[in-house]
């Protein structure tokens, strides 16, 4: 189950985001501001990220900038979600730790194909944890049941 966070201070774009995912078969989880959105990345360890740029408390740019210094969070795929359209606009947030940025208004087809490749490069990834459980497998089916690691 792909799991996405909303960090959005907007109430009616947060619940236009949730009906569209929920609509994909995904899991949602909102946050109304930066502050709520970086504690629930660590409490709700999401899949993916869609982070408004104007929030109060922490705006998005400070938010995406917090995430990638955090080792434990610092690969979570961010797509900026915003109606900052200008060109100059769209170059710095690519520039500012976001993998994607999807402009507002929000439609149905624009929000897939933006999440589409970080979900699949997510998936490509796996997480630590499910790597770490194929290893000791792996390595436990190649050493057999009684051999001595040593
Ligand atoms: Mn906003």
């Amino acid at each position: 189950m792909i799991k996405v966070l909303i960090a959005e201070d907007n109430a009616v774009n947060r619940e236009l985001l949730r009906e569209l995912l929920e609509a994909r078969g995904y899991t949602v989880v909102e946050a109304c501001d930066g502050q709520e959105a970086l504690h629930l990345i660590e409490q709700a360890q999401p899949d993916v990220l869609l982070l408004d740029i104007g929030m109060p408390v922490l705006d998005g740019f400070a938010v995406v900038r917090k995430i990638r210094e955090n080792p434990r969070l610092a690969t979570l795929p961010v797509l900026a979600v915003t109606a900052y359209a200008m060109q100059g606009d769209r170059e710095k947030i690519l520039n500012s730790g976001f993998d994607g940025y999807l402009s507002k208004p929000i439609n149905a087809v624009a929000l897939a194909e933006a999440l589409e490749p970080l979900l699949s490069k997510r998936h490509g990834n796996q997480s630590y944890e499910s790597q770490a459980s194929e290893k000791t497998r792996a390595a436990s089916a190649m050493l057999g049941g009684g051999t001595n690691l040593e």
